[in-house]
């Protein structure tokens, strides 16, 4: 609360009046809270590569290493792999700062084919589903099924939801399903697997930015920013739309995605 107290007379000084205005500012604070976090964790997220290049930047000026061009082949190798990182978190950022700012009114709304969106990913996303013998599926009662938004958008949320998919289950046996209906007034999208799962403690925080759960098994780290899951519940949410999740550990995960048929 800010309170703010005056006293106030008039011309004369004969009458005394004391106006006081309480505000309430507890929902600014909030958002100037998320925005410090959202700086705060993004410069820790950034510092981590940052810091692993410059060591190995170091280690490249010595002189000696000049003499071991197989070792400095291997430490540039590694600094690529950490400037990759640093562009992915940057061009997530940038992409969740568009959606959040005003600049979400300059969506693309149009007419499209929601199929032609799977159609999409499915090609960026193939040598990693062949790679992992994935088997998908598609469940579309009308393929000729129209949506309206921004493309751009709806493939970017697709992408994110189908690659999670696959990165969090690098093992033999996964199914994935791609599903898109109407349902009256809405359109109905959904993205499951029989992979991991998600612990339900951890379901409630998932779209925050840079959420990421706690691995318990044991298995290579897997790449991503944590980000991937707070550009898909906004981009959704610009246009009019909600998601939710369902998770049951070691059988299923399931995203639903319910959007208006028609933009508000
Ligand atoms: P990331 O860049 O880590 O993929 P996301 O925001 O996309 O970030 O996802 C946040 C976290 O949610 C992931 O790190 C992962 O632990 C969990 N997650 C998301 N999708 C799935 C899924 N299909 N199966 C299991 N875990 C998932």
């Amino acid at each position: 609360w800010i309170i703010d107290a005056a006293q106030l007379s008039n011309p004369s000084g004969a009458h005394h009046t004391t106006r006081v205005i309480i505000r309430d500012v507890t929902a600014e604070h909030q958002i100037e809270q998320v925005r410090k976090d959202f700086v705060a964790n993004a410069s820790h997220e950034l510092r981590t590569p940052l810091a692993i290049i410059n060591g190995y930047l170091e280690n490249l000026l010595d002189d000696d290493m000049v003499e071991e061009p197989d070792l400095a082949r291997r430490f540039l190798t590694v600094m690529r792999k950490h400037s990759d990182r640093i562009s992915r978190i940057v061009e997530d950022m940038l992409v969740i700062s568009r959606l959040e700012s005003g600049e979400a009114n300059a969506l693309k709304i149009e007419p499209f084919k929601f199929r032609s969106c799977i159609k999409d990913i499915l090609e960026r996303l193939e040598s990693m589903i062949r790679n992992q013998h994935a088997e998908m599926t598609v469940t579309m009662p009308d393929p000729a099924l129209v949506m309206q938004g921004d493309r751009f958008y709806w493939t970017q949320v697709l992408f994110n939801l189908v690659e999670n998919a696959l990165k969090q289950n690098p093992y033999p046996g996964l199914r994935v399903e791609i599903g898109c209906e109407a349902a009256g007034e809405q359109i109905r999208i959904w993205v499951a697997d029989n992979g991991v799962g998600i612990p339900s403690a951890d379901l409630p925080h998932i779209f925050r930015r840079f959420f990421r759960v706690e691995k318990h098994h044991s298995q290579q780290e897997i790449k991503g920013t944590g980000l991937g899951l707070s550009i898909v519940k906004r981009a959704i949410e610009a246009h009019g739309g909600n998601i939710g999740v369902t998770s049951v550990p070691g059988s299923e995960t399931k995203f639903l995605i319910t959007v208006p048929r028609e933009m508000p």
